[in-house]
């Protein structure tokens, strides 16, 4: 087949690899000038098949009250008269009943660990050097009252297949030596030793030049602005390229994998695609002597500090605010003073570099991956918190249903 992938992020290149492994003609599109520009840039780096409890869960409501106004709080919701918004947030609220976040709890599970899988046998069939580290990821809990969560997500963990193990504070410090400084007070943590880190963005970038390498056609610079549709029946897409040159291109079929943008160009076809962008920060910096080795999940304020190389990253907050790029230092700068808190060495603060980006967010956290409701037409999008964590396994997912008819694991796909 000649299909055509639309977004050249971690999901959309991962998609391509797949597809073009199962002998389709592949072309991708996207408006920017190489892969992985976007949401997949500076991500928090973790493949945290340890974290598969969505963040629609019985707690987050209460949580949600509690920080409600608060400019540092780690899930901030900033109302707006956006009917989309108000809707998620209500679909968001129904995912939250124990059933349903259990159910979701399993699905993402199964697909974070058929993901880790794959990424490795990927990284070893390619040779692909992304600054990744295989030392694990350890949960850090500061409070009594966190840190008695340990214990039940270990046993679930443990039902799920997912290896981890409870730790005192003094364990935590043997794990990760740098906590020895730490000027907060650590009460334990959980420590998942077979979960990865890396640059997602530096991934991304590989695997583009191994498609190409393989075959694939890219065209970046290409702004994609709507889909060409007669009868019920995909005739195209059209699209601007960055000379100005408006075009279109046709393929057999078609994949969207936009991230938060998705949902926009796919509506106008009648598919209501359950994805609403929820902004996060990253600071990265060239580490200090006292910067964690092993990647750091702090459960008590809901960030990731993470060793890329000769590079630490602190990620975190979750903000419903619409497509707002913007990046106030008022949102970065509790990252940055948490992590300075945990590691006092952490890095060279005067040359720390902020980014934003949209997780495209589902209530569910559960990706969007299958047929569309007109023939030719497919998603994998819709990756939320964890699509550096799902991206191979569902770029797999994908290409199979694509080209054998079936799923190689079992995951809920989109409905038709
Ligand atoms: C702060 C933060 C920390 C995170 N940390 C982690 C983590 O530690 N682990 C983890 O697993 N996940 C993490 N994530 C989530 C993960 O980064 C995302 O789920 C993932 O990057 C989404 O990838 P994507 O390919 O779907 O979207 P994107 O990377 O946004 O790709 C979509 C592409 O589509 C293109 N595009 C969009 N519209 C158009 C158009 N009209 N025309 C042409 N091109 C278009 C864009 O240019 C872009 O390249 C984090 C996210 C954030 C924001």
């Amino acid at each position: 087949m000649r299909i055509i992938v639309l977004g050249a992020g971690l999901a959309g290149v991962s998609t391509a690899w797949y597809l073009c492994a199962a002998g389709h003609e592949v072309t991708v599109v996207d408006r920017c000038d190489g892969p992985a520009m976007e949401t997949s840039f500076a991500n928090g780096g973790q493949i945290s098949v340890s974290h598969p409890e969505p963040w629609s869960n019985p707690r987050t409501p209460g949580l949600v009250m509690k920080w409600l106004g608060k400019s540092d709080a780690p899930l901030l919701f900033r109302f707006r008269a956006d009917r989309r918004q108000w809707m998620w947030g209500m679909a968001f609220l129904r995912e939250c009943s124990p059933w349903r976040s259990h159910t979701n709890t399993l699905h993402i599970a199964r697909l974070a660990k058929f993901s880790r899988d794959e990424l490795v046998k990927l990284r070893q069939q390619l040779n692909l050097q992304y600054d990744q580290q295989t030392r694990g990821i350890l949960h850090t809990f500061f409070t009594e009252q966190d840190y008695a969560q340990a214990e039940p997500h270990a046993n679930l963990l443990a039902e799920l297949g997912i290896r981890s193990e409870v730790a005192t504070a003094e364990q935590c410090r043997q794990i990760e030596p740098a906590l020895h400084g730490s000027r907060a007070t650590l009460m334990g943590g959980l420590f998942a030793p077979e979960d990865e880190t890396g640059d997602a963005h530096l991934f991304t970038q590989q695997l583009a030049t191994a498609c190409a390498e393989a075959g694939v056609t890219f065209r970046y610079g290409t702004q994609i602005d709507r889909f060409d549709a007669r009868q019920g029946r995909l005739l195209g897409v059209s699209i601007t390229d960055a000379s100005g040159t408006r075009g279109a291109l046709v393929a057999d079929a078609y994949v969207v994998t936009l991230g938060s943008y998705s949902r926009a160009l796919v509506r106008p076809l009648g598919e209501r695609l359950p994805i609403y962008p929820v902004k996060g920060y990253s600071v990265t910096l060239p580490a200090g002597a006292g910067a964690p080795r092993v990647s750091i999940t702090d459960e008590s304020r809901r960030i990731v500090v993470s060793r890329m190389g000769d590079r630490v990253r602190i990620a975190g907050t979750a903000e419903l605010n619409g497509y707002d790029l913007s990046i106030p230092r008022e949102r970065t700068m509790p990252l940055l003073n948490r992590a300075l808190e945990l590691f006092p060495e952490l890095g060279e603060v005067a040359l720390a570099q902020s980014w934003a980006g949209l997780r495209p967010m589902t209530p569910s956290n559960v990706p969007i991956i299958g047929a569309g409701h007109l023939q030719g037409l497919y998603y994998n999008t819709g990756h939320g918190s964890l699509g550096w964590t799902m991206a191979c396994g569902s770029a797999r997912v994908l290409a199979d249903v694509m080209t054998y008819g079936k799923s190689p694991i079992d995951i809920p796909l989109w409905r038709k």
